[in-house]
């Protein structure tokens, strides 16, 4: 048995530190908004390279409050990959914004920065770069488009704690990022977790009111805002993890390279480029006969996912804001994906072992 994942293993080496952890808030009596989420706020923004974290209670309310802070005009149209998870696309819904969806790069599973030249209009007021899959969309190229037309660069990190483009991270390129801690992301929390990471000062502060009732100050409101604070106890786990995270990273790194070096050439993997620190969230790969792929595996007793098995526009929730707009890209990356094992917790002979029986497929 080779499961796609397994968070109590994934946890249990931290178990010992997060019992700590657990005493001395709970001893303390700081439950919400206390020192921990103060020091992790500062800790995992520098990890970023940005200056400032605003803790919140999940990847989803992170990209809400971003595009909420940031006061666009209600429906204006922000540029979005098609096949990324629907939580960015439910984002910018929330804060009463409309996407406008775009076909991603079929090699690179981001967004292709002419398809989104294409699709910027005079209501255009940002573009939101998801690092799917682990791996960073092009930043430099979607940086100069947005500096160009006048839009904000947004960044959805949620599947991308540590990656990187020529040394500069995920979350300090746009001018705003939102994260996920999300137990199964690269830095898990042990229940719902997010953070909006920016260097905008102004967008900062903004947040940190919005997620705190709309009080400015205590007591004062001055905006009907929102009940979204990370707990100070996954505030405590989380700078537990993070202490860890680039040595999980360059463990996920080795078990993608052992899948890199070993499959067969019509499993096709995912690209590796000079310049990009992949940090594989999930190792994805594509194969015309995936759904077949994926029973023989699991015969064998490997679990693997497919992420995802419906693309956004074909959710029910999403039918009346996509209409008949077509995304073969967007199509064919969800016919053919399978995600295979791929954790801090799996070890180089249990990949091997997928390797092989995958080469005997
Ligand atoms: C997980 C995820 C989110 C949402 O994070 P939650 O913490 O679950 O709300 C957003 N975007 C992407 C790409 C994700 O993978």
């Amino acid at each position: 048995m080779i499961a796609y994942e397994d968070l109590a293993a994934v946890n249990k080496p931290f178990l010992d530190e997060f019992r700590l952890g657990l005493d001395q808030v709970a001893g303390d009596g700081k439950l919400v908004l206390g020192n921990n989420l103060l020091e992790f706020e500062k800790e995992f923004s520098s990890y970023c390279g940005a200056s400032f974290g605003v803790g919140v209670a999940s990847g989803l309310d992170a990209l809400n409050l971003i595009f909420r802070g940031y006061n666009f005009k209600p429906g204006s149209e922000v540029i979005v990959p098609a096949n990324t998870y629907i939580a960015s696309i439910f984002g910018i819904l929330h804060a009463g914004l409309k996407p406008v969806l775009v076909d991603p790069d079929l090699e690179t599973y981001n967004l292709e920065p002419e398809r989104v030249e294409r699709a910027v209009t005079r209501n255009t007021v940002a573009i939101l770069a998801v690092h799917l899959y682990g791996r960073c969309a092009p930043m430099p190229e979607l940086l100069s488009i947005a500096r160009d037309k006048g839009l904000r660069l947004i960044e959805d990190c949620a599947q991308a704690h540590g990656a990187a483009i020529n040394d500069k991270r995920a979350g300090s390129w746009g001018d705003a990022a939102a994260f996920s801690f999300y137990p199964t992301k690269n830095l898990g929390a042990l229940g719902d977790a997010g953070m909006v990471v920016t260097s905008d000062a102004q967008l900062g502060k903004r947040v940190q009111t919005l997620r705190n009732y709309g009080a400015e100050k205590k007591d004062v409101h001055t905006e009907v805002g929102f009940n979204s604070r990370m707990d100070e106890l996954q505030a405590v786990f989380l700078r537990t993890k993070l202490k860890a995270l680039d040595r999980l990273n360059d463990h996920r790194r080795e078990m993608a390279t052992i899948y890199n070096k070993g499959l067969r050439p019509d499993f096709i993997r995912p690209l590796s480029e000079e310049g990009y620190h992949d940090v594989y969230h999930i190792y994805a790969i594509r194969h015309a006969r995936r759904d077949e792929l994926r029973s023989y595996l699991e015969k064998q007793g490997i679990g693997t996912l497919i992420h995802y098995p419906t693309p956004p526009h074909r959710q029910p929730a999403l039918a009346s804001l996509v209409g008949s707009a077509q995304f073969p890209v967007t199509e064919e990356i969800h016919s053919t994906e399978l995600s295979l094992p791929v954790s801090s917790a799996h070890r180089s002979e249990q990949i091997e072992e997928v390797v092989s029986w995958m080469n005997r497929f």
